[in-house]
């Protein structure tokens, strides 16, 4: 199969290009040339399967043509070594948990699998790879985390000062090996500037190979497909129309669900759930697109005023923004909102979300209280211990970190600071 740019149909790529080179040479992002559809012998046995099994057939029918069955299923278990349970938080409403893997965020899916299908291609080459990845939070530690120790690749991580917690700072600045991590003095949009303009840099391009694990390579989207299915997989047993809320900022997850529902996911709708930073929430009302820079908010990972993945939504779109609302609603919720939902649920379920989880529940209940009858499920997309200070504000309570997440307290950090200037990555990058 091979792969497009959202900027020029004709330019297209095999997998391993786009894998390797993130961004489109035209800075487009890449998608599939056709989507296919599961069959439907798949969907009459996915309640027997594994996460495994599900996602190993979806990865198949998405990339089976480029790597053969054996390696792919290889790949695909040594990408998730950890499972995606939905948990019923109240009557009807669901959590599918992506906080399982080793960084207890969703982004584990995308960086893994990543890491896996660049291992794969690179295998032969002598030369190192050097993968930049800019985070607001959470992609820094899962890529860092999926990298680690992985031959002929270096990862450089870019985050913005003080706006990461404490633990998700740790879960990049204290590997070492072949993971750095640059401090930027600057916003999210900053950090995600830099390693565009990055990658148009001749005299870096001739230097280094480049890859960019951020949510616009493909091998981070593709990945983020199959859980939707696992989800589905587990609620089938009451057959119901299904619901999912999305907890969104750069759109990556979301685009993969739509991406999954067009491979024959039986959804019944989505729901794109933000904070404050509700660009794309106003675009589905006004069908103006308006960037803007981010704010800051308790659901850090999520304050972004560009979201990368829009131009894919479109895309898949073509234009037909009737399909586009018909399918999809957005609604964003501030602050004061997400921590009262927090601690609703906790006091009524004793269920405890992280921020971004509580975005995706406020977004299910409104969604759900539309259409009756209907079941819901939110993408709870990080561990509530990976915001411990939030979560027991909002809660009024103390609440306990994982194991995972107490040895990180004592790993000494190690991060270089640089402005938001070109010139200061570049010599980072060079040195
Ligand atoms: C990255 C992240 C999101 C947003 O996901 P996108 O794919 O960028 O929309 C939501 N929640 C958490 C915990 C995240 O780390």
């Amino acid at each position: 199969m091979r792969y497009y740019s959202t900027n020029n149909q004709s330019l297209r790529v095999s997998l391993k290009d786009a894998v390797t080179l993130g961004l489109a040479p035209d800075r487009g992002l890449f998608l599939p040339e056709h989507i296919p559809t599961l069959p439907q012998s798949f969907f009459d046995k996915i309640d027997q399967l594994s996460f495994l099994e599900v996602a190993y057939e979806v990865a198949a029918a998405l990339i089976g043509e480029d790597i053969p069955a054996r390696d792919l299923k290889k790949l695909v278990n040594k990408a998730f070594p950890f499972d995606a349970p939905v948990f019923e938080v109240e009557s009807d409403v669901y959590a599918l948990e992506l906080f399982h893997g080793p960084t207890l965020a969703f982004k584990d899916f995308g960086a893994r699998f990543m890491s896996q299908l660049l291992g794969y291609f690179n295998k032969a080459s002598a030369q190192t790879i050097t993968v930049l990845v800019a985070t607001s939070g959470d992609t820094g530690g899962a890529v860092a985390h999926g990298f680690l120790g992985v031959p002929n690749t270096r990862v450089v991580v870019l985050y913005p000062s003080g706006m990461v917690s404490d633990i998700q700072e740790r879960q990049f600045t204290t590997l070492g090996k072949n993971v750095q991590a640059a401090e930027v003095k600057g916003t999210f949009d900053d950090c995600q500037r830099l390693v565009k303009e990055a990658f148009a840099d001749e005299q870096l391009r001739e230097r280094h190979m480049l890859t960019s694990a951020n949510s616009i390579n493909v091998a981070r989207l593709l990945p983020q497909s199959f859980y939707y299915f696992f989800a589905y997989a587990q609620l089938k047993k009451h057959n119901r129309p299904i619901i999912f809320s999305v907890p969104s900022g750069n759109l990556g997850n979301l685009t993969a669900g739509l991406l999954a529902r067009r491979m024959g996911l039986p959804a019944s709708h989505f729901v794109a759930a933000t904070n404050s930073n509700d660009v794309f929430p106003e675009y589905l009302q006004t069908l103006r697109y308006r960037p803007r820079p981010s704010v800051p908010t308790i659901s850090n990972a999520m304050d972004v005023g560009d979201p990368s993945n829009f131009v894919r939504i479109l895309d898949l779109y073509q234009g037909n923004t009737e399909a586009l609302l018909s399918d999809l609603s957005g609604y964003a919720f501030n602050d004061k909102e997400t921590k009262t939902a927090m601690r609703r649920v906790f006091v009524k379920h004793n269920y405890i979300m992280d921020p971004h989880g509580a975005i995706g529940y406020l977004g299910l209940k409104k969604a759900m209280a539309k259409r009756k009858g209907q079941l819901g499920v939110f993408l709870e997309t990080a561990h509530p211990g990976k915001f411990r200070p939030v979560v027991e504000d909002a809660l009024k309570d103390g609440i306990e970190l994982p194991s995972k997440l107490l040895q990180l307290l004592e790993k000494e950090k190690k991060v270089v600071q640089i402005d938001n200037r070109l010139d200061q990555l570049r010599e980072l990058l060079l040195n």
